[in-house]
């Protein structure tokens, strides 16, 4: 079994209606039930609220995959607890960053540069993702792309370093492209961006991106799984 650990923000769904009526159980807890479809995947969840945001070195240490969902709270995730997730991505756990989490202190420690976007619109455009590395394993079972009807545009340059591995790449309607899944590897640990995932969106609930998703939690957490 692989032990992952998602980890939710949990503000947009306490504060904002619509995010609750398509999040009844928080956003982490539908990617949780999502990554629980595979028999191999054991997912538990944690929030920011929670003492030590649920990331206490107990937890890290029994989890062999964490995946991160942030937005409106980066600066209120405590600098000690980022310290500590960093430390156990180096030291192997894998990390896999949703959407607006290009913006958390995580990730920003890890890769070192702004990570910002170089444009953003909310407008509930189509979006398409192209599986451009279809030897990956983390496309496997997807097709050659992923169409989401309604998405919230990110558009390029991403300012991330060089990635090891680009396995997708967004379409936008509005003419927009977007290096969408983007693969690092910090110390031991295994990192996977993966773009889609905007609150007012049902993203978590399509089944395609939950088999990402599954294939994603596979791939970052090998190692320590071949330990055990
Ligand atoms: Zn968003």
């Amino acid at each position: 079994m692989i032990r992952a650990l998602v980890w939710g923000e949990n503000v947009h769904e306490q504060d904002d209606a619509e995010v609750a009526r398509l999040y009844p159980h928080g956003m982490h807890g539908c990617i949780a039930a999502g990554l629980g479809e595979d028999a191999g995947i054991q997912a538990r969840t944690a929030t920011l609220q929670e003492p030590e945001h649920g990331l206490t070195q107990d937890v890290l240490d029994a989890t062999d995959v964490l995946v991160w969902w942030g937005h409106v709270a980066h600066d209120r995730v405590d600098a000690a607890v980022v310290e500590r997730v960093h430390a156990r991505v180096l030291d192997g756990m894998g990390l896999i960053v949703l959407h607006s989490g290009h913006f958390s202190r995580i990730f920003k420690r890890l890769m070192g540069t702004a990570c910002s976007l170089g444009r953003w619109r909310e407008d509930g455009e189509r979006e398409r993702l192209w599986a451009v590395d279809p030897s990956h394993p983390i496309v496997q079972g997807v097709g050659e792309c992923i169409e989401l009807p309604q998405a919230e545009m990110y558009g390029e340059p991403f300012a991330v370093p060089k990635p090891d591995d680009v396995v997708f790449v967004s379409a936008f309607e509005g003419g927009e492209a977007f290096r969408s899944g983007l693969t690092y590897q910090r110390g031991a640990g295994r990192i996977f961006y993966f773009r889609p995932g905007h609150e007012t969106f049902p993203i978590y609930h399509d089944a395609t991106i939950r088999r990402v998703l599954k294939n994603a939690v596979k791939w970052s957490g090998w190692r320590d799984v071949s330990h055990r």
